[in-house]
């Protein structure tokens, strides 16, 4: 075993051993891969047992790199594990699964171990600077900002609307929404002059030096246009900022990070925003891992959602802890999308037992798994900023 392997498990093993030494598995079943391939491989306590024998020289980083695939790094695991729970009392250290699965693929990319696909992913990311989210229609700094067209949007200022990848070449009807709301509260905003990939993905599959370039970007264009707010509609951008950047950048990261669904939920309650068009929809409403496990958000976009009249909105029976994945994050759909599919229509049939006729979603890389399974399934997959500015009055 290389030094880089052992340094790693030396780093992992207390998180690992506390995992291993208990063997409950209490997160086998609210993790979403589990749920599909039913390959005890691809649980959290496989992942910890790996590094306890990688530790110990009986398995190397090749051996294990396609298990650690399989992670939506959604945080499911972590909230049900008593590690986490009870840290400090029986247990000493947090299992911090998503952590450790970003690590070992690092590693996995350190080591040559890369897969296929995030590589091929990543490279047209460090020559594109946006994510290849068109599939093979390159993406291109010349159009990042095309979205808004036609919306007088100034660049630079105190605060910085940061467009998702995805929002920003794909999912173009959910940023024009959004942008739309924050002009007609009157909140003043800006672009950024030249906006890159958040980097969050590219550290997600393990590309740690690629996040970190476009990370350095990014602030450094922050600074250059005078920002000190953030505002990050998309919940992946959101974690990126939040959880990633403090991490690069330390005491010398001096941006208020504002989340999108808070910030136009706010801007409804102070009546900035009037909801006057009734909407009649039958809904419920799909918690990205993002905002809902990994950061706790599933309040505001409730309060959101009943604040549109003419709804009427059915809530799912797992609504805070234990919602469902979509299968849209960490990567999973890159290097297996048959899995992503698979969680995402089971997902959507979940919504379908409520009998609604849409699904109302809050992240745009939920969105496309989602609507995909929802098409098949004939149920309508909405934003939920979409769906504000339908209620506002506000013409795309
Ligand atoms: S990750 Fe947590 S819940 Fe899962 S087996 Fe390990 S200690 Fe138990
Ligand atoms: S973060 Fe989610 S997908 Fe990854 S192991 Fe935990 S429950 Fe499974």
């Amino acid at each position: 075993m290389g030094d880089q392997e052992l340094e790693f498990a030396q780093r992992w093993r207390d998180n690992a051993y506390g995992c291993f030494s208990s063997g409950h598995k209490f997160c086998r079943e609210v993790c979403p891969v589990m749920q599909v391939t039913r390959n005890e491989n691809h649980t959290p306590t496989a992942f910890h047992a790996s590094i306890v024998a990688m530790e110990k020289g009986l398995v190397n980083v090749e051996d294990v790199a396609d298990d650690f695939v399989h992670c939506t790094q959604c945080g499911a695991c972590e909230l049900r594990c008593p590690n986490t729970l009870m840290t400090g009392d029986f247990y000493r250290h947090r299992t911090r699964t998503v952590d450790v699965v970003k690590a070992m693929r690092a590693l996995m990319v350190e080591t040559g171990n890369e897969r296929e696909a995030w590589k091929l992913w990543n490279e047209r990311l460090a020559l594109d600077h946006n994510e290849p989210v068109l599939g093979d229609t390159r993406v291109s700094q010349a159009h990042v900002a095309d979205w808004a067209i036609g919306l007088d949007i100034p660049v630079g200022g105190e605060t910085i609307l940061f467009v998702d990848c995805e929002a920003a070449f794909f999912r173009t009807s959910y940023t024009r929404a959004f942008a739309q709301l924050l002009q007609k509260a009157g909140f003043a905003f800006g672009l950024m002059r030249e906006q890159w990939c958040c980097g969050g993905p590219a550290a997600e599959m393990g590309y740690q030096d690629l996040a970190l370039k476009h990370a350095t970007h990014n602030v450094e264009d922050w600074r250059a246009v005078g920002a000190k707010r953030i505002i990050a509609p998309d919940p992946h951008d959101y974690i990126a900022f939040t959880e990633d950047y403090p991490k690069y950048f330390g005491e010398d990261y001096e941006f208020e990070i504002v989340l999108g669904v808070e910030l136009v939920n706010d801007l409804v309650k102070d009546g900035r925003i009037a909801l006057t068009h009734p909407v009649e929809r039958t809904v419920t409403y799909h918690d990205p891992c993002r905002l809902n496990k990994r950061k706790g958000v599933h309040e505001a976009p409730r309060e959101l959602i009943r604040a549109i009249p003419g709804l009427t909105f059915k809530d799912v029976d797992r609504v805070t802890q234990w919602s469902y994945c979509s299968g849209g994050g960490g990567g999973l759909p890159i290097e297996k999308p048959e899995i992503t599919r698979e969680i995402s229509r089971r997902r959507v049939a979940k919504a379908a037992e409520l009998e609604v006729d849409t699904l109302i979603s809050a992240c745009p890389w939920s969105e496309r798994p989602l609507s995909e399974a929802g098409h098949e399934a004939n149920l309508g997959v909405m934003d939920l900023f979409e769906l504000v500015a339908v209620s506002a009055g506000i013409e795309p």
